[in-house]
């Protein structure tokens, strides 16, 4: 049996590492060095020229970020994957790497606001400009946002914080009759409740400070190739000019199943400089090893909480696609079968003050800017996360002044309801 049959749960805990290369350490070892000896001048001479794959500087590789690597790839069911130092990181370095020399990005509104604000301010002043897509289920939109400059389709599997699901097969038609790539940011489902390569998407970005990690103790980013997509298509002419990066050779000819990913490895991960520590690594490792487990908990959690709230006379509305009313329904039934995530949000009826009440009442949720902890969290992502958005992109993103997020953990489902009972009931 070779590891592409196995399943998550034995690739999430297998992948990647062979024990056999690491003096048999049965956990995988931290590799806390800066620089790695070359040994002598001739192998120096083969790992510059890459006749011979090794390490020799943690920014640009390490052996435990290869593991990392390595895993998070088979778990999406990529060709190869890079990890850097978090998951803006992640989206920065991907959406340059596809689109530097000026190119457009047609990218969904409903964005997270670390992302939205990358697009919006940022890099429009290195040259890269985005057509937002205003309506993600309107799929015609997102062919009319498509010039002939435009270099990616980007946008999340589950919107954060509007939880709006993307039809990414559809999504990715358009992208492919197009000849551009469909970039999807994956953070809210994780890996274990979807891979959109199966659907068609050609690059998967993820936070992997969240879910993937899941003690909320890591910062980290990913970003993994189908190794499908046909880079030689002539509208990205960066991956097959000859490039300084590998001696002055073409990048997509050496490398056509992982040319996307070993070009942000040697250009932007190398001197930008986003490198993951090694520690890191090991801790989002550990998080991975219980993937599964962890969400399959966490889901059953959130929707013993979902249908609390959804009956509570306190909440104007609950956005969960699980939810036989939720305009993402149908979608979910497609994309989401194992569930429709650990991340939700709900109207609170009430003014401001009520609103700061219940948050500074509750005692189990934590008040924090994350989600897909092991803890429970709660956020008002209008004033938090979202809060230097204008009003109108804000309700756009599902931002909504009365929207409260919740990302649910492993607590006891009867504890996490008693809380929130306990908070209402203080501001009734
Ligand atoms: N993408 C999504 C959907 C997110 O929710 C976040 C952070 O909340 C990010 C990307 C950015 O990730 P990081 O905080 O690891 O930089």
């Amino acid at each position: 049996m070779s590891e592409n049959d196995y399943g998550f749960e034995t690739l999430q805990v297998r992948a990647g590492y062979k024990p056999e290369n690491h003096n048999y350490s049965s956990s995988v070892p931290i590799y806390q060095t800066t620089a790695f000896n070359f040994g002598d001048t001739k192998r120096l001479g083969r790992l510059y020229s890459l006749q011979e794959e090794g390490f020799y500087y943690t920014r640009i590789a390490n052996p435990t970020t290869e593991v990392l690597e390595k895993r998070i790839a088979a778990l999406e069911g990529g060709t190869a994957a890079i990890a850097v130092a978090s998951g803006m990181a992640a989206i920065t370095y991907t959406l340059i790497n596809v689109a530097e020399c000026g190119g457009e990005i047609a990218a969904v509104k409903t964005l997270y606001s670390g992302s939205f604000n990358l697009f919006n301010h940022i890099l429009p002043r290195f040259g890269i400009k985005v057509r937002w897509i205003e309506d993600s289920y309107d799929i015609e939109s997102f062919r009319k946002a498509i010039t002939p400059n435009t270099k990616a389709i980007f946008a999340e599997s589950i919107g954060n914080p509007s939880i709006s699901i993307l039809d990414i097969e559809a999504v990715a038609k358009i992208a492919h009759e197009n000849d551009i790539p469909l970039i999807v940011d994956n953070t809210l489902a994780s890996p274990y409740l979807l891979n959109p390569i199966k659907y068609g998407a050609d690059i998967v970005v993820h936070s992997a400070t969240k879910a993937i990690g899941g003690h909320g103790a890591a910062v980290a980013g990913v970003i993994v190739e189908s190794g499908k997509f046909n880079w030689g298509n002539g509208k990205f002419p960066q991956f097959t000019e000859l490039d300084y990066s590998v001696q002055n050779r073409n990048i997509y000819e050496i490398f056509p199943l992982t040319a996307f990913t070993t070009r942000i490895r040697f250009r932007y991960l190398s001197d930008f400089g986003a490198a993951i520590s090694p520690f890191n690594s090991y801790l989002i490792i550990q998080g991975i090893e219980t993937l599964a487990v962890r969400v399959k908990q966490e889901v059953e959690t959130t929707e013993e909480i979902v249908k609390y709230l959804s009956k509570h006379p306190k909440v104007s509305w609950v956005r969960y696609p699980s939810l036989q009313n939720d305009r993402n329904n149908k979608l979910a039934k497609k994309y989401l079968s194992k569930g429709s995530g650990t991340i939700f949000t709900f109207g609170f009826k009430g003014d401001q003050t009520a609103i700061n009440n219940f948050i500074n009442n509750l005692k189990l949720f934590s008040f924090v800017a994350n989600i897909g902890d092991s803890k429970s969290l709660i956020v008002q992502p209008a004033v938090a996360t979202h809060g230097t958005l204008s009003v109108e992109d804000r309700n756009n993103a599902g931002a909504f002044p009365e929207a409260l997020r919740l990302s649910i953990g492993l607590e006891k489902a009867e504890d996490l309801i008693a809380d929130l009972s306990q908070a209402f009931d203080k501001v009734m």
